[in-house]
């Protein structure tokens, strides 16, 4: 496994201070200087409307499926990393679905459901969503759903995690505890998350296009975003493979259950992949920054069909100890983690 870059989020709190404090390796600054985040502020501005009309649906709503999968021909060369990464092909999510359909967990118990599960990518659908269901009601026809909402909240994740990479780049560091907040209360606002919607955030968190120029640390980006929608993509087969009520269940406690167990089945094909530290990663991000948005009482316990993310988080990292331990996470620090992360995403009133 190749060495990794820095880590998305202050997940390694032991491994920080062997950090070098001083005197980083010299490197090649970025392209992250005033002008150009200037140029790349106002080259996102327009990305709005350019993805409107790159990623419309054509008339018919078949156009795209014979077509390529992005227009280009509106998108200016500067913005093309910047489209490509917030829009991944239909063929790469079909890729994290392989990744779980073909996983030894999946195999070994599951082969024939898993063989016979349709998978839908939505790239249309701005729900933040994911879901496991039956074609036509027929039970004979199981099928896994992602909303393309689900996809670019992980991308935009990712894009975040290129910030903090830039400032690395540049000898600095950068706390992006509040821009996961502002993502985790955007997504739990609306549940949604449309292509104008995360350039309008990319703006206001001022991230210029020049960051999707560093190849290697986008694709890490990707690697991380793509984790994210493994775990996801785990957890609906955990729902189809334990024949759970999805999401069907009037029992709160039983939904909950069902929940965390369906986490647990992610664990499991985490446990059985090649990279399944990378789904780890992302099963963990997602709940982390999820619980950036969560206020806990009682009230709202009662309510909920959902575990809440935290602890999600706390079982994601239990149920899979070494490979947590290899992020550098220790499971006892879970909670300090969330608290930790809690306090950063404050508001802050420097500039
Ligand atoms: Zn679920």
């Amino acid at each position: 496994m190749p060495p990794r870059t820095a880590p998305v989020l202050d997940l390694n709190r032991r491994s920080a201070p062997a950090r070098p404090a001083a005197s980083p390796p010299p490197r090649r600054r970025s392209g992250l200087s005033k002008g150009r985040v200037a140029a790349g502020l106002l080259l996102l501005a327009a990305l709005a409307a350019v993805l409107w009309f790159a990623l419309r649906p054509s008339p018919g709503g078949s156009g795209r499926k014979s077509g390529p999968w992005i227009d280009f021909s509106g998108v200016p060369p500067a913005m093309r990393p910047v489209v490509e990464f917030l829009h991944p092909s239909p063929a790469e999510a079909r890729l994290w679905f392989e990744t779980i359909r073909t996983s030894t967990y999946v195999q070994q118990k599951w082969a024939d459901l898993a063989d016979s599960v349709a998978f839908a990518y939505r790239p249309d659908d701005d729900a933040v969503n994911a879901f496991a269901g039956f074609a036509d009601g027929n039970p004979a026809k199981p099928r896994i759903v992602l909303c393309g909402g689900m996809v670019r909240a992980a991308r935009l994740i990712g894009a975040v995690s290129l910030v903090r990479a830039s400032a690395a780049d540049q000898g600095t560091e950068k706390d992006i505890g509040f821009y996961l907040k502002r993502i985790s209360e955007t997504v739990s606002e609306s549940g949604g998350l449309s292509s104008g919607r995360v350039v309008d955030l990319l703006n206001e968190f001022e991230v210029g296009t020049g960051v999707f120029e560093n190849v290697a640390a986008v694709s890490e980006a990707k690697a991380t975003a793509d984790g994210i929608c493994k775990a996801v993509l785990g957890h609906e087969m955990g729902h189809l493979a334990c024949g759970h009520s999805l999401g069907a269940d009037p029992n709160r406690t039983v939904s909950k259950n069902e929940e965390a167990q369906a986490d647990l089945f992610a664990g499991s094909v985490a446990a059985s992949i090649a990279n399944g530290r990378q789904m780890l990663e992302g099963q963990i991000l997602q709940w982390y920054v999820l619980a950036l948005g969560e206020t806990r009482s009682p009230g709202a316990e009662r309510l909920r069909t959902h575990p809440w993310s935290a602890d999600r988080l706390r079982a994601a990292v239990f149920a899979n100890k070494d490979l947590a331990a290899s992020l550098g996470i220790d499971p006892d620090e879970v909670d300090v983690l969330v608290r930790e992360a809690k306090s950063a995403a404050e508001p802050r009133t420097d500039p």
